[in-house]
């Protein structure tokens, strides 16, 4: 589309989506203002300097996605099971930082087969690493799975591996409670849950009580399915150099 064309529209934001329609049109792309097109350029923004500010951060966060593709054990190990599985990631066709909306700091498309990572939300390496194996997992599940993001059951499985792997592993199953040895399982299941939960809520227009009922349902098998990383990782010990070193030795290479 030609500059000219883009600046006569003027953007207003789709409705969010509160049940699926028949095209079975289920994504939150609201949420992703650059995808789609949704965003358009407009004088104001010009004006304001607020496209200049959004290319420098979409400097910032590419240079650091570059980092963590090169450095962060985990998305490496990603990187070499989704090649394993057939699914090569291209840093520049399969990676892309955007604008998003501000609840959330990155996602995955799987009609486009690309990671978005939210630019303006994810601004430090750390939490791009982790949006990055995060989305890696949905990658890999779409790729090995045939799975079919409408169906509820697959979306809610595919969110339960990814926050078991990622974000209740070493983020903040144990900083947000009172975890002891005793009740750190519960702990870890019940973060599982919940992140799966909103996960599924966010990209879904259902309700917490459907999100929920989708989360038991695929609970215990998908909790238990710890491909391609094969353990849970603690937070700032040496497991994700561990599950790097045991991904070589199981094939991933
Ligand atoms: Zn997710």
């Amino acid at each position: 589309m030609s500059e000219e064309k883009q600046e006569e529209k003027i953007y207003t934001p789709p409705p969010r989506k509160t049940i699926p329609d028949d095209q079975g049109e289920l994504w939150g792309h609201d949420l992703y203002p650059e995808r789609r097109k949704l965003k358009q350029k407009s004088v104001v923004n010009t004006l304001m300097m607020k496209e200049g500010k959004e290319e420098l951060d979409r400097y910032h966060c590419e240079k650091l996605v570059y980092k963590c593709v090169k450095k962060h054990p985990l998305v490496q190990l990603m990187t070499r099971a989704l090649k394993s599985s057939g699914c090569p990631i291209d840093l520049r066709r399969h990676l892309s930082c955007e604008e998003c909306d501000p609840s959330v700091t990155g996602g995955y498309d799987p009609e486009l087969n690309q990671i978005v990572i939210c630019q303006n939300n994810s601004k430090i390496e750390g939490i791009i690493g982790s949006v990055l194996t995060h989305e890696m997992i949905h990658m890999f599940d779409y790729c090995r799975n045939n799975l079919d993001f409408k169906n509820l059951d697959h979306l809610a499985c595919t969110e339960i591996r990814a926050a078991n792997l990622t974000y209740c592993s070493f983020m903040s199953a144990f900083v947000d409670g009172d975890a002891s040895p005793f009740n750190m399982k519960k702990k870890h299941q019940e973060c599982v849950k919940r992140r799966a939960m909103l996960s599924v809520l966010a990209a879904r227009g259902v309700t917490p009580q459907e999100a929920t009922a989708a989360v038991e349902r695929v609970f215990t098998r998908c909790y238990n399915d710890m491909e391609p990383i094969g353990r849970r990782i603690k937070r700032n010990t040496g497991d994700m150099d561990k599950a790097l070193y045991e991904a070589t030795l199981f094939g991933y290479d």
